[in-house]
């Protein structure tokens, strides 16, 4: 690849109306909030990043507040001027910083785009050249789209058939204690064909297992993240008691969690989100590790702007992207 050199780094922060609220375990955002990264070479190639952090800390300790202060601080400074022939060098510059992985993320992919426009290469083939022989970018990528916890099920059953409506070939539900057992049997009464998964934001405990084991009958094609963010070994201890497959999302931050994850039984699906593990280069190493294991991986949202859901869209395009990813119409 040509190489590219960082002149100039500007940062936008912004907030968007979302189109749709998302309510989940945490809470509902009031809006879109995101710190957009506009990153210059000398040769007047533009790359874009998006860091997708919220206000407050909920689903990471990261906000819109620290991603400002870490990149301004100390990620920009350290890039400034550098000659980059490869975006998996920019892991190894900031190395010496611990945490922030999606400031390191929105960095990372402005870098990923301005390589990628610099050498005339689509960023889904930027990214295969970084994979073993064989995953040729498909051009495509399945998609699905969640939906938050609505005041009443019909008022969820009506966004539901809107969505099939539109398209979409999967529907993820948010869940928590009280909004679990009872939606997914109504649902699956009205709609017993779709692809249906839950996603509880770690709302749940090993404790509630018995009650977990309910959703077994409703043929789930996962339950995501049902309890503690830092949790893969009680992850462990559950998967066994149920026949629903267990996705990790919020567990998995990095390619040993992965391993690690996947060799305990903690689950038998990953979900990976590129901001939340820190890049697309840690995002090539998980994806290897999952074709490695077979074991099936998509790629999750954080209600994006257009800039993050391109790159992951190209993300998704990898073979080895086997699910339906969170990456809905950019109008949402
Ligand atoms: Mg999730």
């Amino acid at each position: 690849m040509q190489p590219i050199t960082i002149e100039a780094i500007h940062l936008h922060p912004i907030g968007l109306e979302l189109a749709e609220k998302l309510r989940t375990s945490y809470g509902a955002e009031p809006f879109k909030s995101a710190v957009i990264v506009e990153l210059i070479t000398s040769h007047g190639v533009i790359g874009w990043g998006e860091c997708p952090t919220k206000m407050k800390p909920s689903y990471t300790y990261e906000t819109m507040g620290t991603a400002l202060h870490v990149l301004n601080e100390f990620f920009i400074p350290k890039l400034i001027g550098k000659t980059i022939t490869t975006p998996t060098e920019i892991p190894v510059l900031l190395k010496a910083y611990r945490g922030h992985p999606m400031a390191k993320y929105a960095v990372e992919a402005a870098v990923w785009d301005a390589l990628a426009k610099a050498n005339d290469l689509p960023l889904a083939e930027a990214f295969a050249l970084h994979l073993p022989e064989g995953n040729t970018p498909k051009g495509s990528a399945l998609v699905g789209v969640s939906i938050g916890m609505q005041d009443t099920i019909e008022a969820t059953l009506e966004i539901i058939t809107k969505r099939l409506e539109q398209g979409y070939g999967r529907i993820k539900l948010k869940i928590e204690p009280g909004w679990d057992v009872e939606l997914a049997r109504r649902v699956r009464a009205v709609y017993p064909e779709i692809q249906l998964m839950l996603d509880a934001n770690s709302a749940y405990r090993l404790h509630d297992s018995d009650h977990l084991r309910q959703l077994d009958q409703f043929n789930l094609l996962m339950l995501e993240q049902p309890l503690g963010a830092d949790d893969i070994y009680e992850h462990s201890k559950l998967q066994p008691q149920l026949t629903t497959a267990i996705c990790l999302d919020e567990s998995i931050h990095t390619a040993n969690d992965t391993r690690m994850a996947i060799e305990l039984g903690a689950c038998r699906i990953i979900n990976l989100k590129p901001a939340r593990v820190g890049g697309y280069t840690e995002s090539l190493k998980i994806y290897q590790v999952c074709v490695q294991h077979q074991v099936p991986l998509w790629i999750g949202g954080l209600l994006e702007t257009g800039i993050g859901r391109a790159a992951n869209l190209a993300f998704a395009s990898l073979p080895g992207v086997t699910l339906p990813c969170d990456i809905s119409a950019t109008d949402r």
